[in-house]
């Protein structure tokens, strides 16, 4: 995946997105986008080597250990898309509303690259988020796009928690998803 296929399934002059151009943080930001879009899903992103690595959760993530949540590899995105909150207009990929749902950075939990990681299909991560903590393994299943999320045993692990459906509202505005407006033309 290079950072070609961002833009080729977008034009940027009919949506608000960011171009797509590679840009290191340092600081390995982590963000999840709900995104109600044909179906409605969430992005989980981790910066890796200037992009963000995208994965496309349909029920969200969750806090117990015991769920497996599926989640489709989808494009690089870039780094600018982690503060990306609106509306993506009718007729253009991925058309419908975005908002943060939450934001903050991560660690890598073990002695191999990230990047490694990706490519072995086993990544653990140590996530700060404001609704989202601790340990979480992405792991790759079944060909190139499969990867499940798994919430590891730690003492942010809690099976009561159900923040996609307690904490809906975004991280930056404080709206929910449906209180976004369209905007005007
Ligand atoms: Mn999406």
């Amino acid at each position: 995946m290079g950072t070609g296929e961002y833009m080729k399934k977008r034009d940027l002059k009919k949506s608000p997105e960011p171009k797509m151009k590679k840009k290191k943080t340092g600081r390995s930001i982590f963000v999840i986008q709900k995104h109600d879009a044909s179906h409605l899903h969430y992005d989980f992103r981790l910066e890796i080597d200037g992009v963000l690595k995208s994965w496309a959760i349909p029920k969200g993530p969750s806090t117990d250990p015991k769920d497996k949540r599926l989640a489709i590899l989808t494009e690089d995105h870039p780094i600018d898309y982690a503060d990306f909150e609106g509306v993506i207009p009718e007729g253009n990929y991925g058309a419908g509303k975005v908002i943060v749902w939450d934001k903050g950075t991560f660690s890598n939990k073990k002695d191999k690259t990230l990047s490694e990681q990706f490519d072995d299909g086993v990544l653990e991560v140590e996530i700060k988020g404001k609704k989202i903590e601790g340990g979480y393994a992405l792991r790759r299943f079944r060909g190139e796009k499969n990867w499940l999320l798994i919430k590891m045993k730690d003492d942010k692990a809690d099976a009561r928690r159900n923040p996609v459906s307690s904490e809906p509202e975004s991280v930056i505005s404080g709206k929910k998803i449906e209180e976004l407006e369209k905007p005007g033309l």
